[in-house]
């Protein structure tokens, strides 16, 4: 455990099924610094995802919690992928931006929401490499740690990549004011995992209830695409959760729904976690 990663490893025997949550981190290093105000600062976190996808230990899951806060810096993220508007002159390293960047939401976020300049400064490199260096590796080293371990325990691992997006779009994502899925999963195409792995995770939340869309906006990003590799075994999805079905976002509150959203999130894991195990068993 550090200030920057918590990984809470399997309660019960192991299953070749890793979880992370790389939004829910609620610290803001002193360095941090915005000119923003930091109520606006510390609204794009994804709200409890860590207790919604909490029970994966218990279905010998192990989830990895980044401790930081997004718009710190984003795990989410390449280290290539630098807005350089905020870095001093002449970063020394290797930059291939996204289009991320121009929604002012790459490695270190330059704007909320689009439009809200969180500096007025220039971030020093020493900043930026103490951001990478201090939070950013410590996360996904956690991240892959956990994932080589299944791995060369079982020789596959399924991975679930957690996070959760507003209610309603936005002109900035190219959705405005639509409402969202209750649920989007992001396989970067069906780059990052097989079809009966997505297969698993979309019937058991169909069958819940619940509407779920697939790669319709949220395709997956950086840590579903960093750690696949399906021809090798190594599967990894990301699952968007709507605000709208468990927390009031205004209030920054948990809603009368989540605890039935919960419950289901539960049961697909345990779901996902019989599946993984029925696929290292047959060898
Ligand atoms: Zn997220």
């Amino acid at each position: 455990m550090s200030d920057s990663v918590t990984v809470i490893p399997a309660r019960s025997e192991l299953a070749p099924l890793v979880l992370d949550s790389p939004h829910t981190g609620m610290l803001f290093p002193d360095d941090f610094r915005p000119a923003l105000p930091m109520a606006d600062c510390m609204r794009v976190n994804d709200w409890f995802v860590d207790e919604l996808f909490g029970a994966g230990p218990d279905h010998g899951a192990p989830l990895i919690l980044a401790e930081f806060r997004r718009a710190y810096i984003d795990p989410n993220r390449d280290t290539t992928d630098l807005d350089l508007e905020i870095v001093a002159d002449g970063w020394p390293h290797p930059v291939k931006q996204t289009e991320k960047t121009s929604r002012g939401a790459s490695l270190i976020w330059r704007m909320i929401d689009g439009d809200k300049v969180i500096y007025d400064r220039k971030l020093s490199h020493a900043e930026v490499t103490s951001r990478i260096e201090q939070y950013w590796r410590p996360y996904h080293a956690a991240v892959k740690t956990a994932l080589d371990d299944a791995y060369a325990a079982f020789g596959k691992v399924f991975h679930i990549n957690c996070h959760s997006m507003p209610e309603f779009g936005n002109a900035v994502w190219g959705d405005p004011n639509i409402r969202r899925a209750d649920m989007v999963i992001g396989t970067r195409d069906g780059s990052t995992a097989g079809d009966a792995f997505t297969a698993v995770v979309v019937d058991q939340l169909r069958a819940a209830g619940y509407q779920v869309a697939i790669n319709e906006g949220f395709k997956g990003v950086e840590l579903v695409r960093r750690y696949s590799d399906p021809a090798a075994g190594r599967e990894s999805l990301q699952i968007e959760v709507n605000r709208g079905i468990y927390m009031d976002e205004a209030a920054i509150t948990r809603s009368d729904r989540f605890a039935q959203t919960q419950a289901d999130i539960t049961a697909m894991i345990a779901a996902v976690a019989d599946y993984a195990r029925t696929q290292v068993s047959a060898g």
